[in-house]
C-alpha cells in the first residue's frame, strides 16, 4: 500500500494540469489513469483553446481561458514542449441575416466588457484566410484564441508533472475508495493499493461512477463529441472556425433539466453546430455535434455528412477533400453548463474539477492550477465561487 498526500484520479487535461502545479508546491502527488494519459477526451479533441481576453472585470471564464492561454505558451516556448501551439486567431462565420443581427449585437456589448472581438466584412475577412467562402455575410474576428495538439499538449502537461516529482500510473483503474476513520482515502486499483489524505476527482465524464464509490451524486452528464479530418494537406487555412448559427440558438434556448448547448435534443437536431482547424501536420478536422448518448462513443455517420456539409459551406475547397477518419469522445458537462471545481464540502479533504464541457482543452490547464492553488493555499481562490461543488454535489438518496 502506497501512501500520499494528494492522489488524482483521471489522466485527462484537467488532473494532469492539477498535478503539474501541485507537485511544483513540493507535495507528494500520484496521478492514477486508467489507460494511457489523454486517452478520453483530452486526446482526441479539436485542439482549438478559446480565449477572448481578461475584460475589464475577470471572471471565471476569462480565468481559465487567457490563464490556460499563458500556460500553453509557457510550455511551448519557456518549457521546450512541442505542442503545436500557435495564437492563430479564430473566425465565427455569420451565415444568415438573422445571424448578422445577432452577431451585430453582441460584439458592441463583447468590447463594451473590454474583450477582444472585431466584426470583419468578407473582404478583410478574406485578406487574413483567403480560402473562406466569399458568399459569406461577415465574419466575428477572435484574435486571441489559439490551437495545439491536444494529446501532445496533455502528455507534456504530464511529463512536466513528473519532472516536478509527480508519480504518474497509467493503466491504474480506480475500482473502489473507502473513507477511513482518520478521514484519508483508501484507494483500490486491481494493481495497488493506495492511501491519500486528499483527494482530487479529475476523471472527466467518469466522474458520476467514480462518486458513486464515495456515496456522493457528481452531475457530470456525458456527452457525445464526433469529429472527422482529411488527408494532410499543404496550409489551406490560419484560423479556428466556428459559425453563429449554433451560438445564436443557443442564445435563446430556454434553460432544461439537461445540460445547455446540445446540438439534439430527445433525439431531434435542433441547430448545427460547427468547429476546426488545419493542424500543424495538415489535416483539416472538424467536429460539432453533441448529443446526450451515455458513454456512446460511436461517431453517426449522417451528423458527419451535415457537418461536413457545413465545412464546405465555410471553406468550398472543402468539396475537393474526402473524409478520411471520424471518431467520437465523451465530453463532461455539468446540469447548468458551468464547470464543477473546488471542494466537495461534504467529505474532507475531497475536490474535483470537471465540468469543463466542450471547451475543456482550452480551460483545463488553468482549472487544475486554481485547484492546485487552493489546495495547496487552504484558500479557495475567489473566482471559484462560480464553480462551487457545494451547489450540485449530494449524498446519493440511500445516503440520504
Ligand atoms: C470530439 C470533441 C471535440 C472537442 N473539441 C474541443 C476543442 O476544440 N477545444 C476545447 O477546449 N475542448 C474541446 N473538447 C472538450 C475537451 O476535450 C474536454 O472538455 C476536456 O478534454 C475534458 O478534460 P478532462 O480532463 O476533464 O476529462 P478527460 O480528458 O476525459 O479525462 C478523464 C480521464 O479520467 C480517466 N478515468 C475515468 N475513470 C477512471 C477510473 N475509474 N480510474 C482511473 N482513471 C479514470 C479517463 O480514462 C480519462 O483519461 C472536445 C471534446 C470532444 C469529445
Amino acid at each position: 500500500m502506497q501512501e500520499v498526500d494528494c492522489l488524482i484520479i483521471g489522466g485527462g487535461i484537467a488532473g494532469v494540469s492539477t498535478a503539474y502545479h501541485l507537485a511544483g508546491y513540493g507535495g507528494r502527488v500520484t496521478l492514477l489513469e486508467r489507460g494511457e494519459i489523454a486517452s478520453e477526451a483530452s486526446g482526441v479533441n479539436a485542439g482549438q483553446i478559446g480565449a477572448l481576453g481578461w475584460g475589464h472585470m475577470p471572471n471565471l471564464q476569462s480565468y481559465l481561458t487567457m490563464g490556460s492561454m499563458e500556460l500553453f505558451k509557457t510550455l511551448q516556448l519557456d518549457h521546450g514542449y512541442d505542442i503545436a501551439f500557435r495564437q492563430s486567431g479564430a473566425l465565427q462565420v455569420i451565415q444568415t441575416e438573422a445571424q448578422d443581427a445577432f452577431t451585430r449585437g453582441r460584439v458592441p456589448d463583447l468590447q463594451a466588457d473590454g474583450y477582444q472581438v472585431e466584426l470583419l466584412s468578407m473582404r478583410e475577412a478574406r485578406s487574413i484566410e483567403p480560402e473562406i467562402n466569399p458568399a459569406l455575410l461577415g465574419v466575428m474576428y477572435m484574435p486571441l484564441r489559439g490551437q495545439a495538439d491536444p494529446k501532445v499538449a496533455t502528455q507534456a502537461f504530464a511529463q512536466a508533472a513528473e519532472r516536478h516529482g509527480a508519480a504518474i500510473r497509467t493503466g491504474h483503474a480506480v475500482t473502489g475508495i473507502q473513507v477511513r476513520a482518520d478521514g484519508a482515502y483508501r484507494v483500490e486499483t486491481p494493481h495497488e493499493s493506495f492511501v491519500a489524505g486528499k483527494l482530487v476527482l479529475a476523471a472527466g465524464a467518469w466522474c458520476a461512477p467514480i462518486g458513486e464509490m464515495l456515496g456522493l451524486k457528481i452531475p457530470i452528464v456525458p456527452i457525445r463529441g464526433q469529429m472527422w479530418d482529411t488527408e494532410p494537406l499543404p496550409p489551406r487555412t490560419f484560423q479556428t472556425f466556428s459559425s453563429a448559427e449554433s451560438a445564436s440558438h443557443w442564445d435563446t434556448e430556454s434553460r432544461a433539466e439537461t445540460p445547455p448547448e446540445l446540438t439534439h435534443r430527445q433525439g431531434q437536431r435542433v441547430t448545427r453546430h460547427i468547429y476546426g482547424r488545419q493542424t500543424r501536420e495538415g489535416e483539416l478536422r472538424f467536429g460539432g455535434d453533441r448529443e446526450m448518448l451515455g458513454y456512446n462513443q460511436t461517431p453517426d455517420p449522417a451528423g458527419i455528412e451535415i457537418n461536413y456539409g457545413h465545412a464546405k459551406e465555410l471553406l468550398p475547397f472543402l468539396q475537393a477533400v474526402p473524409i478520411r477518419r471520424t471518431w467520437a469522445g465523451t465530453m463532461p458537462f455539468s446540469l447548468d453548463g458551468a464547470p464543477i471545481i473546488g471542494g466537495i464540502p461534504l467529505l474532507p479533504n475531497l475536490y474535483i474539477v470537471s465540468g469543463l464541457a466542450s471547451s475543456g482543452f482550452g480551460r483545463g490547464p488553468m482549472a487544475g492550477k486554481l485547484l492546485a492553488d487552493y489546495i495547496h493555499t487552504g484558500h479557495r481562490p475567489h473566482v471559484l465561487a462560480e464553480s462551487d461543488p457545494a451547489r450540485c454535489v449530494t449524498w446519493m438518496p440511500e445516503k440520504g
